[in-house]
């Protein structure tokens, strides 16, 4: 596999209103089976998904947090609005938002937006996805994969990468079940996040500061077959039980 990795560069700050596809597809020469990757902070700004922090004010949850972490009361309120389930409160506050994604923060950001706004993930990342796809697909008349992404710590790892939070036109999973390995074994483990290793390169490429660089394109991926499932259900995943029921030692 020969894989092209395009940066799409020259894109406007980002406001309300302001039509994500057009701008990205008057910029980039897209083709049919292209995978483009968009970074979730530019589609809320452009959808609104954003909110003035003296709009806000914070309940008694988020003053306690906000007490214990030392950030605004205001900030982590619009952290707790965003969650549907919150996994731990410190030393940062870990959530579930509604579409199953667990992320620091709730997602919520401060940078790449005026002083005194943070920027939400979008509600519905996956309609977001299948959506933007649609656009390119009515702006420039071609078939596109999208990936929306965000920047997100990993447990066990120092280290942000790229995930995947939404996406259309693609499995998020590649799933190996089933198939032998170069000694005759059959795999019975193996899915592979395709979806999140695209996000991760394409979060490589946009940066985390004043690059500019919003929307990644990705020309040559072959496809994979696989499933959606890339959450797991609340009672296979270990990890969310420990921190739901921490084990007592002794
Ligand atoms: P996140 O990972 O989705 O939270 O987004 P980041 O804030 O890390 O931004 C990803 C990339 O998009 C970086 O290269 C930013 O400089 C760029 N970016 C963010 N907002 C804008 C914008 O409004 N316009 C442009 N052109 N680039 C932006
Ligand atoms: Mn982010
Ligand atoms: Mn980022």
């Amino acid at each position: 596999m020969t894989i092209t990795v395009m940066g799409v560069k020259g894109l406007p700050l980002i406001e309300e209103g302001d039509d994500l596809p057009a701008l990205v597809s008057a910029r980039i020469s897209l083709r049919d089976g292209d995978i483009l990757c968009l970074a979730s902070s530019v589609y809320s700004k452009s959808k609104g998904y954003t909110r003035p922090l003296n709009s806000i004010t914070a309940g008694e949850r988020a003053c306690r947090i906000a007490a214990a972490t030392g950030e605004d009361p205001r900030f982590i309120q619009a952290v707790l609005d965003s969650s549907a389930e919150v996994l731990l409160e410190y030393p940062f506050v870990l959530s579930m938002v509604p579409c199953g994604h667990i992320g620091v923060r709730a997602g919520v950001d401060q940078s790449n937006i005026a002083d005194g706004m943070v920027i939400l993930l979008p509600p519905d990342p996956m309609g977001a996805a299948a959506e933007f796809r649609e656009r390119l697909h009515a702006t420039a008349g071609v078939n596109v994969g999208v990936i929306i992404t965000d920047t997100c710590g990993r447990s066990f790892r120092r280290g942000q990468t790229g995930h995947a939070i939404g996406w259309s036109g693609m499995p998020a999973i590649r799933d190996f079940r089933g198939d032998t390995d170069l000694f005759g074994h059959v795999l019975k483990i193996t899915e592979e996040a395709v979806i999140d290793e695209i996000a991760g390169f394409a979060n490589f490429v946009m940066g985390e500061s004043n690059n500019g660089v919003p929307a990644v394109v990705f020309r040559g991926i072959v496809n994979w077959k696989g499933h959606d499932d890339i959450y797991f259900n609340p009672d296979e995943d270990i990890f969310r039980r420990l921190l739901r029921d921490p084990p007592r030692n002794g």
